[in-house]
């Protein structure tokens, strides 16, 4: 039996448009910029432990307990302006994994969907897992001046890069199959960032996705709604219909996004 492990390390305070980029006009204001900060929302900001296949791996490594202690220095001004962390020191992901009865020694990799703070300030809790595995194509977008990307969080941390191989099946012709059995598989998906992928982690004929910030609640795949923060608009409506099409597989145990305040953290089988 494959089994997911919803871990809520707080949330964040963002403008409305990033969830739906609908409810404002101007494609910028997910940003946060010119809006009253009392008009922002707060969504949860969660990674996953996804156990399958017999191996243990952390999807994402949330918020930083420093980011509970002090934010605005671990954060740098304009990330924190526009995503504020919400949290306690405890709701770390290292925290709650050792509540768990998680050593990081036993997660075989910490696998991000992509390196946006809310993905991966909590890395300097996990660090010491066996791999790290991010993109090769969202490595090298980071590696440009780009404001969106914090090096100083993943300094001193060597990440082992996901190599897409062509796969015709994949939304984006490119997948990385991570443990070579087709239990966990990252698809590329270049929608949300240049590197975004979501996994697939299957066991027997049933599967799940850990759909990263490839949408933020269910209407974004049952009705399209087009999150804010988008890198590529094109690919993003073409990964959520990916995942909507998935959805309706009926050995499809769900799609589990960083951000959908309707799934409860917790465990979950499948
Ligand atoms: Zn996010």
């Amino acid at each position: 039996m494959g089994k997911i492990t919803v871990i809520q390390t707080g949330s964040t305070l963002v403008s409305p448009a990033v969830p739906n980029r609908n409810t404002r006009k101007s494609p910028l204001a997910y940003t946060g910029l010119f809006q009253r900060r009392s008009n922002r929302i707060e969504v949860p900001v969660k990674c996953f432990l996804v156990e399958v296949a017999g191996r243990k791996t952390l999807i994402d490594a949330g918020w930083s307990a420093q980011d509970a202690t002090r934010p605005l220095r671990h954060m740098g001004f304009g990330l924190w302006f526009a995503s504020q962390p919400v949290m306690e020191v405890d709701e770390a992901v290292d925290r709650q994994l050792a509540h768990l009865g998680v050593a990081v020694d036993d997660l075989e990799a910490v696998a991000f969907t992509h390196l946006d703070c809310d993905h991966v300030s909590g890395i300097d809790g996990v660090a010491k897992a066996r791999r790290l595995y991010v993109s090769r194509e969202e490595l090298e977008q980071a590696d440009t001046p780009d404001p969106r990307y914090r090096k100083k969080f993943w300094e001193g941390v060597s990440f082992t890069p996901l190599e897409m191989q062509a796969d015709p099946k994949a939304p984006f012709n490119a997948s990385c199959d991570l443990y070579g059995d087709g239990s966990l598989v990252a698809y590329l998906v270049p929608g949300h960032s240049a590197g975004s992928v979501a996994y697939i982690a299957r066991e027997g004929d049933r599967f799940a996705i850990l759909a990263g910030d490839t949408g933020y609640n269910r209407a974004s795949w049952e009705k399209l709604y087009l999150p804010g923060p988008v890198y590529n608009k094109e690919n993003m409506e073409q990964a959520l219909l990916w995942v909507h099409d998935l959805l309706e597989d009926e050995r499809c145990a769900g799609a589990y996004a960083a951000h959908d305040p309707a799934v409860a953290p917790g465990i979950y089988e499948f």
